[in-house]
């Protein structure tokens, strides 16, 4: 039905049928928009006769004709589309007025001041929709024919000291419309239509065409919404709000959309027409005394004024949640004293306010628990865990630049350009804000210190992308309009010579990449029991399994208590970044920096004790759970020291010049780093650093099983590209297991894998699962690898693939499926037909992302791996793919 009659046709059907009260009215379906375009933006007399029909059956439910003398039905064209696309599309109020059926309206009303507002209203909503918009007329700004026309009505109020529109008479409105008319000539060349009938065909062709417009465009592609489905149009008799202080018009939520409260909530304005609510010309009443603000407490609420009505309308709410099982969005008008619906539908609401109604609906028996998960997105999950800008401070704010919505969330405070500065003023408890043009393994401490990380380049994944969702903390990167001087610590925005300086507000919203020179208020929604019950209710119908990338003991356990199953990728290198890095840093960089193989044994034994440290604190935290330990990944160039007090202090360490050691760096220097030295390669050349690596997991393991603890490490390799790495590896590390087996006198179970994250390796899977006993798709760089995208580049061009629609999402945020999920899907099955129990994980960021991890789940994955803060989403975003599957 819905997708014939649009939602609010389809809704309006439904409450006819439920007995409330409709005005009388019919629906033109979405097939004849889609003909109407087909016809070059004509009708064909199929239609023509099928409305003739359809309206005399309208005009006799209400004993009135449409362009009548005496007693004229007026009607209203009301855009619907299959799912809601709220104040996108266009409506046209009031149609059927005009010179052959005033006198008539007037007659029978006996109140000629209500006609003429409503003749002003038709004029400003058909000249606008119809005239201009629709005729794909583009004013400058502020010169719209509304606009104009608002522009007159306001000169009228000022030059009789009018307050409000109601204070206008008659015979003023009378003399408006007459001057409206001539306005609309003569702006837009046309006369005003002067007959019900040009009228309403006018207005159903004005409606198809806004599906067209630019907001409907520009809404359909946030919204994913397909550009053929086209919009019904609601052809309705008036019911008006406006006939004196016995009518009003409102909108109503059958519970909270902000909070979720279960609380009828809304908002109603005597004597006026629905766009008076909407257009915040007036301060609207509250609906009723339990839901008043500070905002609204001084205005009488319609439970007051009204209380039979509103008791009906309270019926109405309680009956239409029952009928549709969820939190309904309604718009009604009084007509002196008698209550219409006009609309409803499933309203929107925020994160919290979809958990807090999930939960209520369930514990009410309204809903099952498979629904109460599909009830809440996981971006309305994200959006509770995360502190976020306050949206009503937000609106007021204006939008200086944007960039890529990289770690979502909001962040507040005051900017810096360097990771020292952010350093110290987070010492000094001031939140601030780090923007950097780019960002390094050493900016990491200042990127921990700050509240959000705003940069010029990068991609979603690139190193601050990643790093800041690792920690939830609010970042923006590829943000191109920014230009900063360094030298004078100040930045600014292409478009604009304002210079903002170090120690200025600024305010980031990192769910949609908006950057504000401003300081903006945030919330904190995610202190929440629901929450947690919510969680466990999910986990009851997933398959997947959810594991966590962390390599600190600190973000092992906020994982846990996300719910994490497991690590899925501790990254070994992470070690030498942050906190605590300098020691073993220096160690690394010695050890890189050797000539000798001599030289390069003792710094590796100086590295070891860091290494098992750093692995034995994270496996005690997961204690029972596995752990997927990957060998070091990065090119070894990028731990080079690059200031000159850290290579004098490598050259102390070494014995040797800062020059040479600044030649032995050189040599390490690579053109293509992403595709050179990295990886298994490394270890392959240097069979020492793995062997450090193995040795440190192996002791860890055997100490913490003396202290009774029950650690369960995997080994993991990256990079690789063919079995034979792997064989290499293996024998390398059942050495070494030996040997620390022996010393500690004790048997040491473990896991040994390797990532998927190059074609090849995917396209020999059957050949790496002789080796592997798992996989963990390392999806960044498979997808890297597959598309020839480079991550750290990507986001100089990536707008342009988005913005032309030749890829449909950037390919490193959801898994492209056609080519890169290919190679998933055939990697596991070619290495499952080596070995049946061949354990498959995805530990890219496409683990966090819900779209990713529905396909994932349908492919036979066994589990995903993401970031703490994604472990939440994950679990959602699987089990709400299992529901799917099952359905
Ligand atoms: C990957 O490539 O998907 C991966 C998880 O490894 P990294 O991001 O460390 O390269
Ligand atoms: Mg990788």
């Amino acid at each position: 039905m819905r997708e014939l009659l649009g939602g609010k046709g389809a809704n309006l059907a439904e409450m006819s049928r439920l007995g409330m009260p409709v005005p009388a009215g019919f629906t033109i379906t979405t097939e004849c928009c889609a003909e109407y375009y087909q016809l070059g933006g004509g009708y064909s007399a199929e239609l023509k006769a099928e409305v003739a029909e359809a309206l005399a059956a309208t005009e006799k439910l209400m004993g009135k004709h449409f362009g009548d003398t005496e007693d004229p039905l007026l009607v209203s064209c009301r855009s619907g589309a299959r799912s809601s696309m709220p104040g996108m599309m266009d409506t046209i109020l009031n149609i059927g007025l005009c010179s052959a059926t005033l006198p008539g309206m007037i007659k029978k009303t006996g109140n000629p001041r209500f006609v003429y507002d409503a003749y002003r209203r038709l004029i400003m909503m058909y000249s606008d929709v119809v005239m201009e918009k629709a005729e794909g007329i583009e004013p400058e700004d502020g010169q719209g024919i509304r606009q104009q026309l608002d522009r007159m009505m306001q000169e009228l109020k000022d030059a009789k000291g009018y307050k409000s529109d109601t204070d206008i008479t008659a015979e003023e409105l009378k003399d408006l419309c007459d001057k409206f008319k001539a306005k609309v000539k003569e702006v837009l060349g046309v006369e005003f239509p002067d007959t019900a009938e040009a009228q309403l065909w006018g207005s159903i062709g004005g409606v198809f065409k806004s599906w067209n417009g630019k907001r409907a465009i520009a809404y359909r592609r946030i919204e994913k919404i397909p550009d053929d489905w086209g919009t019904a149009v609601n052809v309705q008799s008036m019911v008006f709000g406006n006939m004196g202080n016995t009518s009003a018009t409102g909108v109503a939520f059958s519970r909270n959309p902000a909070s979720g409260d279960n609380k009828f909530y809304g908002e109603w304005l005597i004597n006026a027409q629905g766009e008076d609510v909407v257009a915040g010309i007036r301060t609207p009443n509250p609906l009723n005394e339990a839901t008043k603000t500070d905002h609204n407490k001084h205005l009488e609420s319609l439970e007051k004024a009204m209380p039979q009505v509103y008791a009906e309308l309270d019926a109405i709410r309680l009956k239409l949640e029952n009928h549709f099982h969820d939190m309904q969005d309604i718009e009604f008008t009084i007509q002196e004293g008698k209550l219409w619906m006009l609309q409803c539908r499933i309203g929107k609401r925020t994160g919290i306010a979809a958990l807090q109604m999930a939960m209520d609906m369930l514990e009410e028996g309204m809903i099952d628990e498979r629904t109460a998960i599909m009830r809440v997105s996981p971006a309305q999950l994200d959006e509770i865990l995360h502190p976020v800008l306050d949206p009503a401070s937000e609106k007021k704010a204006a939008v200086v630049a944007k960039g890529l919505p990289a770690s979502p969330g909001g962040a507040v405070g005051t900017i810096v350009f360097t990771s020292e500065a952010a350093m110290a003023a987070a010492a000094a408890g001031k939140k601030v804000i780090l923007i950097r043009e780019e960002t390094s393994p050493e900016d990491i401490e200042g990127m921990r210190a700050s509240s959000g990380i705003l940069t010029t380049r990068g991609g979603m994944t690139s190193h601050a992308a990643l790093v800041a969702r690792g920690w939830g903390k609010c970042c923006i990167v590829g943000c191109e309009a920014m230009k900063i001087n360094f030298a004078a610590k100040s930045v600014s925005f292409a478009g604009s010579d304002k210079v903002y300086k170090e120690g200025e507000w600024f305010s980031l919203n990192g769910s949609k990449g908006c950057v504000y020179a401003t300081k903006i208020d945030t919330m904190d929604a995610s202190e929440n029991p629901l929450f947690i019950k919510f969680m466990s209710i999910v986990d009851k119908y997933r398959r997947l399994g959810i594991r966590t990338n962390a390599d600190t003991p600190e973000d092992a356990d906020r994982a846990l208590k996300f719910g994490a199953e497991g690590i899925g990728l501790f990254r070994i290198e992470h070690m030498f970044y942050g906190r605590n890095s300098e020691t073993p840093l220096t160690k690394l960089r010695k050890m890189i920096l050797s000539s000798t193989e001599e030289e390069r044994r003792s710094a590796l034994a100086e590295l070891l004790p860091f290494i098992k440290a750093s692995v034995k604190s994270t496996l005690k935290v997961m204690d029972s759970k596995p752990v997927v330990f990957r060998l070091l990944d990065p090119p070894l160039h990028e731990f080079v020291p690059k200031t000159e007090d850290k290579k004098q202090e490598i050259a102390t360490e070494l014995g040797v010049s800062v020059v040479e050691v600044e030649k032995r760096g050189d040599n390490l220097h690579e053109i293509n780093p992403m595709m050179g030295h990295r990886g298994v390669r490394l270890h392959v050349t240097y069979p020492l650093i793995a062997e450090t690596q193995y040795r440190a997991i192996f002791e860890a393991t055997c100490e913490l099983k003396r202290e009774g603890f029950n650690p369960m490490p995997e080994i993991m390799i990256p990079v690789t590209i063919s079995a034979r790495e792997l064989s290499f590896q293996k024998a390398i590390c059942d050495r070494v297991l030996a040997e620390v087996e022996a010393h500690y006198g004790m048997q040491v179970e473990y896991h040994f894998g390797t990532m998927i994250e190059i074609p090849r390796a995917a396209l020999t899977a059957d050949r790496m699962a002789r080796t592997a006993e798992f996989f963990s798709f390392g999806t960044n760089d498979l997808t890297q690898m597959t598309l020839g995208f480079s991550r750290d580049d990507v986001g100089t061009f990536m707008g342009d693939y988005l913005g032309n629609k030749i890829l449909d999402a950037d390919p490193f945020q959801t898994i492209d499926v056609k080519g890169v999920g290919k190679l998933v899907e055939y990697g596991i099955q070619n290495g499952r037909s080596k070995r049946a129990d061949l354990k498959c994980g995805v530990c890219g960021e496409h683990g966090g992302d819900p779209d990713s991890v529905r396909f994932f789940n349908k492919i036979g994955v066994d589990y995903v791996s993401c970031s703490p803060f994604r472990v939440p989403i994950a679990r959602l975003a699987a089990a709400q793919a299992a529901i799917e599957q099952d359905k």
